[in-house]
């Protein structure tokens, strides 16, 4: 049995041809279509046909990146792709591809994947946390995603960790994502670089990249941005770990392939503010699917729901 796995995000998308097992076959990328509803629809079904004229599809998964109702199947909240906000988008592909569709929050998707074929198999109670642009949250509890009462559960990324802090595209302030993201880590990397020397330049170009690059050559503006990030991304898995007792919080996104550098002072603010035994039992983890996530997630939860 096959499945296609789509993760659309607000750059590319990510198509995938994955066996029932959750293992990829075959994969696409495209540049994602933001404004044209019928350019997007068409680009998604060409590649749908191009794997299926490899091999039998059972049904079509899609990641998408914004608030998904489970009561209406419509996509509520949809910033980065304002052409499928209110649509039923699994219900206009179903329909012309003759398939099962089914659709999910893209940071839910994700933290399926790894529940099934990543680094939660196994679990009951986990959360995955993944850094981008923004921060997205998945979280499975009793052995189930846990998708609230309609599918907007999971956004960690908005919680608020400062009253009075940095301005966030949800449009309120302060918000967790404000500072454990990609952009986050350049706004405090910025922060950082108007206290101290550093090597790096503040320019448009600024990266993530650049900044962990600079870190691994010792700058302390990059060194302390990259800690700062790890600080906060500490903050919020310790109170994960106190409001639902996980048994593992598996982080993912370009971030953290910074590895050590970020989550030495996630997990020594884990170790300082989660109560000890609740800590002592939820190992802080690289994903193990990471980029791929969202799209076997998508795959898998196709698998499991049509
Ligand atoms: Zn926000």
């Amino acid at each position: 049995m096959n499945y296609v796995g789509i993760d659309i995000g607000g750059t590319n998308i990510k198509a995938g041809l994955i066996d029932d097992s959750g293992a990829v076959r075959d994969t696409r990328r495209i540049p994602s279509i933001i404004d044209d509803i019928d350019g997007l629809l068409n680009s998604l079904i060409r590649i749908i046909a191009d794997f299926q004229s490899a091999a039998p599809i059972e049904a079509v998964g899609i990641g998408i990146p914004g608030l998904r109702s489970t009561r209406t199947h419509l996509i509520e909240v949809s910033p980065n792709i304002p052409s499928i906000h209110n649509l039923n988008l699994e219900m206009l592909l179903s329909k012309q591809l003759n398939l099962p569709v089914v659709s999910e929050n893209d940071a839910n998707a994700g933290a399926y994947g790894e529940w099934v074929a990543g680094a939660g198999r196994g679990l009951q109670f986990m959360a995955y946390l993944t850094l981008g642009t923004g921060l997205g949250c998945g979280l499975v509890l009793s052995g189930y995603l846990y998708r609230g009462a309609s599918g907007y559960a999971g956004e960690m990324g908005h919680v608020n960790i400062e009253p009075d802090g940095r301005p966030c595209a949800c449009g309120s302030n302060g918000c967790l994502e404000t500072r454990v993201s990609a952009s986050g880590l350049l706004a405090t990397a910025r922060e950082h670089m108007k206290k101290r020397h550093s090597s790096l330049a503040d320019t448009d170009k600024l990266t993530a990249e650049i900044i962990f690059n600079a870190a691994m050559q010792g700058d302390a503006a990059a060194l302390a941005a990259f800690e700062d990030t790890g600080r906060f991304l500490g903050i919020a898995c310790a109170d994960l770990i106190n409001l639902l007792n996980l048994e593992s919080i598996i982080v993912g996104g370009g971030v953290v392939a910074s590895g050590d550098l970020l989550l030495r002072s996630t997990i020594a603010e884990v170790r300082r503010r989660a109560f000890e035994p609740a800590a002592r039992i939820c190992p802080i983890v690289q994903s193990q699917l990471w980029p791929d996530a969202g799209m076997i997630g998508a795959a898998m939860l196709a698998r499991d729901r049509s």
